[in-house]
C-alpha cells in the first residue's frame, strides 16, 4: 500500500506543469509532426524539442490508447480513461512545441509545406491555411479499409476512435431497447438482437468477447425477456480468426467463443451491405460458395486497413512511391523512399512489420533518437568549422587548437554511427472474452503460447503498465473495479 501510495503521489507530481519551459527558437529548423497516434506521441515523448522549432499537427488533440478501446464500447472502460490531451503531453517538454489542431489535406514536397485545415464549427474562423517544413513526420495512420464493398460506409459501425466507440454503445442499447418496444414483432427482435462482426482480426475477435460479457453480465440481468434472443456472430474470409497468432490459440480462441455462444463464421466473406442485411459468401469444404443473407442490428466492420487520401497523394507525386500500395515506402532509416526531409511511422507507412501499435511507438522512439543524434552532430560539425576557421586566426596554438578538432572529429564519428531501426516483437496479446486472453510473447529467447484466466490478468497488467500516464493508469483501474462492484452501465 505504501509503495502504491508513494507511486501514486509521484506520478501526480509528475503531471505538474514545468514553470521553465522555453520559448521555440522561430531560427532553428522548422520539424513538422504530422499525427498524435502511437508513432507521433512516442516520437515527442523522447524527443530534445530545443533542437528544432517543433510544430504538431493533427485533427485529435488527444493521444488514445488504442488497445482498450474494444472495451470502451460496452463501459468497461470509460471513454475520458484513454485518453491524454496533447496539450499535457508537450507541457512536459523543455522547450515548447506549437500544436495546430487541424487535419493535413495536401503535402507538397516540391515547396515543402503542408496544406491544413482545422474543419472548424465555429463561423467565420480561419480554417485553411500552409505550414512550411524543413523536416516532415507522416505519422497520420490509416483509415478503415472497406474493399468498395457497397454499403459499408453508410451502415455500419467501425472501430478506431473514441467516437466510434460511443456510437456503438449507443448502437447495442438502442437494439435492446428497440427489441423490447411495444408489440415489436419477433423476427424484428431476432434481427436488432443479431450483432455481426465483420473481420476475425484482433480488433474484431477483442470486440465480440467484449460483447458477449457485457450480455451475460449486465443486459441479461436488466432485461431479462431478451436473454434467449442475444446473439453474435464474426464473419473472417479466412479459414480461421487470429492468423498472427499461433494454431494452438487459435484453437483455443475458437473453443472458448464455442463456450461464449459466439458464432464464428470462417471462409465467408461479406460482399454487400444494406441497413439491416449482411450479405456473405460461404465457402464449403468442397469450394462450392453459397450466398447467405444475415438480418442485424448492430454491424461492426473491422476489416484492417486502407492508405489515407493525404497519403496516396503524397505517394503519387514522388516517382519511387509508385509500386508502393499499402502506405509510404521507407528506407531503414524511416526515410520516405525518393525524399530526403521526410520520414513517416506507424500504419501509413510501410517498413516491412505489421501495422501495430508496438511497431509505431518503436518506430518513434527511433526517430526520436535519430533526430537528437542529428542535432547533436550538426552543433559539433559547427564546433569543427568554427575551431578550423580559427587555426588561421591563432597560428600560436595550432596543435592544442587541431587536438581540440581531433577529439570532437572522434566524437563525431561516435555519434553519426547510428544503426538503422531495428523492430523487437515482445509478442501479442488480445481479450476474448469472458475473463480470458491470449498472449504470444518472446521472453529470454524462448516464445511462449498461453491462454486462459491468468493471461487474462496478465493482459490486463500489461495494458496498464503500457497506459499513457499515471491518471490514465488510474482511471482505468477504478473503471474496471467500478464495472465489476456495480455492473456496466446500460444507459444510452
Ligand atoms: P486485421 O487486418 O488484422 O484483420 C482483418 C480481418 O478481416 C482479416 O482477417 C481479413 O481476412 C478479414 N476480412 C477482410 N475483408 C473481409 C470481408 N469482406 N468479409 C469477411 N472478412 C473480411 O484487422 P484489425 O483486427 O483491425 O487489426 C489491424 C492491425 O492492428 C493488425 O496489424 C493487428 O495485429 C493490429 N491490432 C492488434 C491488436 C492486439 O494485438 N491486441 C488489437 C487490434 C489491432
Amino acid at each position: 500500500a505504501i509503495g502504491g501510495t508513494a507511486y501514486l503521489a509521484y506520478g501526480v507530481y509528475d503531471q505538474k506543469h514545468p514553470d521553465d519551459q522555453f520559448e521555440p527558437d522561430p531560427t532553428k529548423k522548422n520539424l513538422v509532426i504530422l499525427g498524435t497516434g502511437w508513432g507521433a506521441v512516442s516520437l515527442l515523448k523522447k524527443l530534445d524539442t530545443e533542437n528544432y522549432n517543433v510544430i504538431v499537427i493533427s485533427p485529435r488533440n488527444y493521444f488514445l490508447f488504442t488497445p482498450l478501446l474494444p472495451s470502451c464500447t460496452t463501459g468497461t472502460v470509460e471513454h475520458r480513461s484513454i485518453m491524454e490531451p496533447i496539450r499535457s503531453i508537450l507541457r512536459h517538454k523543455k522547450a515548447a512545441v506549437k500544436y495546430y489542431e487541424a487535419e493535413a489535406t495536401k503535402i507538397d514536397p516540391e515547396r515543402k509545406i503542408v496544406a491544413i485545415d482545422d474543419n472548424s464549427d465555429i463561423k467565420g474562423a480561419s480554417n485553411k491555411t500552409e505550414v512550411a517544413y524543413d523536416m516532415l513526420v507522416v505519422s497520420v495512420g490509416a483509415e478503415n479499409a472497406t474493399f468498395g464493398i457497397p454499403g459499408v460506409k453508410e451502415h455500419s459501425c467501425f472501430l478506431k476512435e473514441i467516437g466510434d466507440a460511443q456510437q456503438i454503445r449507443k448502437k447495442i442499447m438502442d437494439c435492446v431497447e428497440t427489441a423490447t418496444f411495444k408489440d415489436q414483432s419477433p423476427e424484428e427482435v431476432e434481427r436488432l438482437l443479431h450483432m455481426v462482426v465483420v473481420g476475425g482480426g484482433p480488433t474484431g475477435v477483442e470486440f465480440a468477447g467484449e460483447l458477449q460479457d457485457f450480455f451475460d453480465e449486465d443486459i441479461k440481468k436488466w432485461v431479462p425477456e431478451i436473454s434467449d434472443k442475444f446473439k453474435v456472430t464474426l464473419i473472417e474470409a479466412l479459414p480461421n480468426v487470429l492468423p498472427m497468432f499461433s494454431k494452438q490459440l487459435i484453437d483455443y480462441t475458437e473453443a472458448t467463443f464455442k463456450e461464449e455462444k459466439i458464432t464464428i463464421m470462417t471462409k465467408t466473406a461479406v460482399k454487400k451491405v444494406t441497413d439491416k442485411t449482411v450479405e456473405a459468401e460461404a465457402t464449403g469444404p468442397d469450394g462450392k460458395k453459397t450466398l447467405q443473407t444475415l438480418p442485424y442490428g448492430l454491424l461492426v466492420w473491422a476489416t484492417g486497413n486502407a492508405v489515407r487520401p493525404v497519403v496516396r497523394d503524397l505517394m503519387s507525386q514522388i516517382p519511387a512511391q509508385k509500386d508502393s500500395r499499402r502506405g509510404l515506402a521507407v528506407n531503414e532509416y524511416l526515410v520516405v523512399q525518393g525524399t530526403k526531409d521526410i520520414w513517416a511511422t506507424g500504419d501509413c507507412a510501410v517498413a516491412g512489420y505489421a501495422p501495430t501499435a508496438q511497431v509505431a511507438s518503436q518506430e518513434g522512439a527511433f526517430l526520436a533518437r535519430l533526430f537528437n543524434t542529428m542535432a547533436k552532430s550538426e552543433a559539433i560539425e559547427s564546433q569543427i568549422h568554427d575551431l578550423s576557421s580559427s587555426l588561421n586566426l591563432q597560428p600560436g596554438n595550432t596543435a592544442e587548437i587541431a587536438k581540440e578538432i581531433e577529439a570532437h572529429e572522434k566524437q563525431l564519428r561516435r555519434i553519426k554511427d547510428i544503426k538503422p531501426f531495428h523492430y523487437t516483437h515482445q509478442g501479442s496479446l488480445a481479450y476474448i472474452g469472458s475473463e480470458r486472453a491470449v498472449a504470444d510473447v518472446s521472453w529470454l529467447n524462448g516464445n511462449f503460447a498461453t491462454g486462459g484466466g491468468l493471461t487474462y490478468l496478465f493482459w490486463r497488467s500489461a495494458y496498464l503498465s503500457m497506459c499513457f500516464s499515471t491518471r490514465n493508469r488510474v482511471l482505468v483501474v477504478l473503471d474496471w473495479l467500478k464495472s465489476k462492484a456495480f455492473g456496466r452501465d446500460v444507459s444510452r
